[in-house]
């Protein structure tokens, strides 16, 4: 059994996927080929924002859209302590403050109820500008946006919303992607929807916004990329990533289907259990399921992953150290912050296998590998 099976994957698209990429290798514009146009207006319209503009992969969304914005030095901004790396990654090298918040136990997200606090003990406890609230949809499922988005308003702050894990998801008809001012994503092989190397978009709005991310993503071009306004990136995606995504997007509604028929089947087998607590969503939220993550109760998750492991079946901890509990980021001071929902959710979790293609049968046979020794 895999734990992301994308051999599967291919063998449904393969017959197209073939043939985008000979495409590609017959016009032989490998760099902002067609391909990567014609993405940029279906993912726009796929998630309903007016700009999508790709980049090499979902951390270099993140950072352009802090450059976007313009926080560097002697900024702060509000990141959940549980997340993958990248996340708070781009927030210090742009040369701002990460600022730690916990996580909500059931959604793993950003837990909104604390996010004045977090907000009013950055503007009393600091020196520190706090500029914008970074949310992450983590594994699959949007943030809390109605609570953020109004708070964000309240204290005149940007909203990035990382969606990297959350492509697919939404909230009450709405698609992750367009919740923040602006919105990153990541095309990485693993995620909901990869491609066959690095990848990424970023999503907004916003026509000033769009433009400068157009130029940062090239070498901060003006008129062209010899005429250079300001200090950018390379950051491009590839044109043969670009036809491979055309054609994964394309399957992409039917997979995410089969995703939330996996999570429910999941959820269905495994509530008799009191082992676990198990993975929800809020009202009105859809979850693209990039994991599905459950937390060991009464016992220590390596007891759960080694019953798996016995049976050929594969497990991923995702992830066993929150970010204030990084080496990197041990400077930062997070006294008066309650950061134990996390580092709960960070002892105890553990995703199972999840993608579009498990049958019915291995879904059960996962089920039962977690209860018998
Ligand atoms: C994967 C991921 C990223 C980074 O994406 P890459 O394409 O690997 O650079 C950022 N944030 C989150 C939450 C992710 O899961």
């Amino acid at each position: 059994m895999q734990f992301i099976d994308l051999k599967a994957q291919y063998e449904q698209s393969k017959v197209n996927i073939n043939k985008r990429i000979a495409d590609v290798l017959s016009h032989g514009q490998y760099i902002m080929g067609p391909e990567v146009h014609e993405l940029e207006v279906k993912l726009a319209e796929y998630i309903g924002v007016k700009h999508a503009i790709t980049c090499a992969n979902g951390t270099d969304a993140l950072q352009i859209a802090l450059m976007t914005m313009g926080i560097g030095k002697g900024d702060a901004v509000i990141v959940p302590t549980f997340t993958f790396f990248a996340s708070a990654e781009v927030i210090a090298l742009s040369g701002a403050t990460p600022i730690f918040i916990d996580s909500d136990l059931e959604s793993f997200n950003l837990n909104a109820s604390k996010l004045e606090a977090t907000i009013l003990h950055v503007l009393n406890c600091t020196d520190l500008n706090l500029k914008a609230i970074m949310a992450v949809d983590l594994f699959g499922q949007p943030a809390d946006y109605e609570k953020i988005n109004r708070l964000a308003i309240q204290y005149n702050l940007k909203v990035i919303e990382d969606a990297a894990q959350g492509f697919g998801g939404g909230i009450s008809g709405k698609q992750a992607g367009c919740f923040g001012d602006i919105a990153t994503t990541s095309f990485f092989p693993a995620k909901p929807l990869g491609c066959y190397g690095d990848g990424g978009a970023i999503f907004t709005d916003n026509d000033d916004y769009a433009e400068l991310i157009r130029s940062i993503r090239l070498h901060g071009k003006g008129k062209d990329k010899y005429d250079n306004v300001r200090v950018g990136l390379n950051s491009r995606l590839d044109t043969l990533q670009a036809a491979i995504l055309l054609e994964k997007l394309a399957i992409f509604p039917s997979e995410l289907v089969r995703r939330n028929e996996v999570a429910n089947l999941y959820s269905e087998y495994l509530s008799s259990q009191s082992d676990f607590i198990l993975p929800t969503c809020r009202e009105n939220t859809y979850s693209s399921w990039a994991q599905y993550s459950v937390q060991a109760v009464d016992k220590h998750r390596d007891i759960y992953i080694q019953r798996a492991q016995n049976k050929g079946i594969p497990t991923a901890v995702y992830y066993a150290t929150c970010m204030h509990q990084q080496t990197v980021f041990k400077d930062i001071n997070t006294a008066g912050l309650d950061l134990s929902n996390a580092e709960q959710i960070a002892r105890s979790c553990f995703s199972l296998p999840m993608h579009p293609y498990l049958s019915d049968d291995e879904i059960e046979q996962v089920v039962t590998s977690l209860q018998n020794e």
